[in-house]
């Protein structure tokens, strides 16, 4: 099952072939002078010959003919692989390579340096074609390698002492790029002091937004106390002094967006206010009286749809729209004097959604979530997370974002042919016995082709592009496979 990653760590043993082996490329210098009768410029050419032998034998996969350009003792060292000691541990090792791979390729001599009568070096890159007899795939490959020749006298010829090689072909991994988040999304942070640990916005109409730089959540100051619009887990206890901070009106209303800990986790320091109404759904509600966990208090003022909270002149409304994100849901928070509509967990401002499209629980309605949104009357949009205040614009951005990635899946998916993906896996990987791994190759194909087209358009558009869009693929992959 792992014959093919084995079979390329192991071609790398052969890329030192059809030699460019121009004379011009190697040198000579002189041995230490002790020896008069010694001419080390004359052996560069015996040296040299021994890696075009070498070469000639790689590409005739000739096993006999390798290990008689070894010395009886040599040692190969391939990348990835232990030490192979003596011709027997050698000839195994090119035997057990020749079974999977063919090689056709060539290398260049950078230097031959004959240092003593008895040994000398050489220095090469190489590059070519590796066949892979299961499937009679082709992998380019290119590497570097450093030979140590031997003789045992000046009669002798030259043999491989030594010889250790390596890739020069970056991992997969490192073709990942992480670039920079945007200049103007930096530019566009609020600034938090790390000696307050939250900063307060104020905006219009009584209400605030508090953010560690992370979370958000916001607060709506009327004539008859404060209405606390979510208390994330990162900073419950600063919150309760930012609110202190602006007004002497007690807190007397907590709203839930949904369930989760990082948004509510922060309710526990809200214990013990007399009369504090914590208002969510009845959804959320029936999940945290089953959870019993003592960071999240549990709602003791619950509707199933839309609620109105009017406090000393000031309107909440709460309204579910869909599931787009929570199993248990989620309310959008409007608040009319402001401006203000908070959905948190739908987009971040100036960002990418989150790992997983915003770990949203059904794709289907998270698509629809950005009309829902984009109705309502608005200035400033609050998400939940990360650096910034959002607007229509933010909202439209996201939106034109997730259509992209949905639509560019939908469209590599199913023009990519499943069975020819899996067909060709089976061949690399001997066989049809791992339903899953061949089937696991087909949406690794798919997502990857999506994930380049969508990275390149927006890169420049939105922050951490590069980081999720990957997670995003996934599920949309999932919605449009099953579901679409
Ligand atoms: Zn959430």
């Amino acid at each position: 099952m792992n014959s093919k990653p084995h079979i390329r760590m192991l071609t790398g043993i052969f890329l030192i072939t059809s030699v460019t082996m121009g004379c011009a490329s190697t040198q000579q210098r002189g041995a230490s002078g002790n020896n008069a009768t010694f001419d080390p410029s004359a052996q560069v050419e015996a040296a040299t010959s021994v890696l075009r032998r070498y070469e000639a034998a790689l590409n005739r996969a000739d096993v006999d003919g390798i290990v008689s350009l070894y010395a009886p003792d040599a040692i190969f060292m391939a990348q990835h692989r232990n030490p192979a000691i003596g011709r027997t541990q050698i000839e195994a090792a090119y035997r057990e390579i020749f079974e999977m791979i063919r090689l056709d390729i060539a290398f260049e001599i950078d230097e031959v340096v004959v240092v003593s009568p008895r040994v000398a070096y050489a220095r090469t890159r190489s590059g070519g074609t590796t066949t892979i007899l299961a499937n009679n795939a082709q992998i380019s490959e290119r590497n570097q390698e450093l030979f140590l020749l031997v003789r045992d006298d000046t009669n002798s010829d030259w043999r491989i002492g030594r010889y250790i090689f390596s890739t020069t072909t970056p991992p997969p991994t490192a073709a990942k790029t992480h670039v920079p988040v945007l200049e103007e999304v930096i530019v566009d942070a609020i600034p938090v002091d790390p000696d307050v640990g939250v900063a307060t916005i104020a905006l219009k109409g009584g209400t605030y937004v508090v953010t560690d730089g992370i979370w958000q959540s916001a607060f709506v100051v009327t004539s008859r106390g404060v209405i606390v619009l979510d208390a994330p887990e990162s900073f419950g206890t600063k919150l309760r002094d930012a609110i202190a901070a602006v007004t002497d009106q007690p807190i007397k209303v907590l709203v839930y967006s949904h369930a989760h800990k990082d948004h509510i986790g922060g309710s526990a320091t809200f214990a013990g206010i007399p009369g504090l109404k914590i208002v969510a759904l009845d959804s959320v509600r029936r999940f945290l009286e089953e959870k019993q966990d003592p960071n999240r208090l549990v709602p003791n003022s619950t509707f199933s749809k839309a609620k109105t909270i009017r406090l000393g002149g000031k309107t909440v409304a709460l309204k579910r729209h869909r599931n787009y994100h929570s199993d248990e849901g989620d309310l959008f928070i409007y608040v009319p004097q402001s401006k203000f509509l908070m959905a948190v967990d739908t987009l971040a401002p100036g960002y990418v959604p989150f790992m997983n499209l915003d770990l949203t629980s059904n794709f289907h309605e998270y698509l629809k979530v950005f009309d829902d949104i984009l109705v309502y009357d608005f200035d400033v949009f609050l998400g939940g997370h990360l650096t910034q205040l959002g607007d229509r614009a933010d909202v439209e951005l996201t939106q034109q974002y997730v259509r992209d990635v949905y639509e560019t899946t939908k469209r590599v998916h199913d023009s990519t042919d499943m069975m020819a993906v899996m067909a060709r896996t089976a061949q690399a990987e001997g066989g049809w016995d791992n339903k899953y791994l061949l089937f696991q190759a087909f949406l690794d194909q798919v997502t990857a082709k999506a994930v380049a087209e969508v990275q390149a358009r927006w890169i420049d558009k939105l922050a951490g592009v590069d980081v999720f869009v990957d997670s995003h693929v996934r599920t949309a992959l999932i919605y449009v496979r099953w579901d679409d």
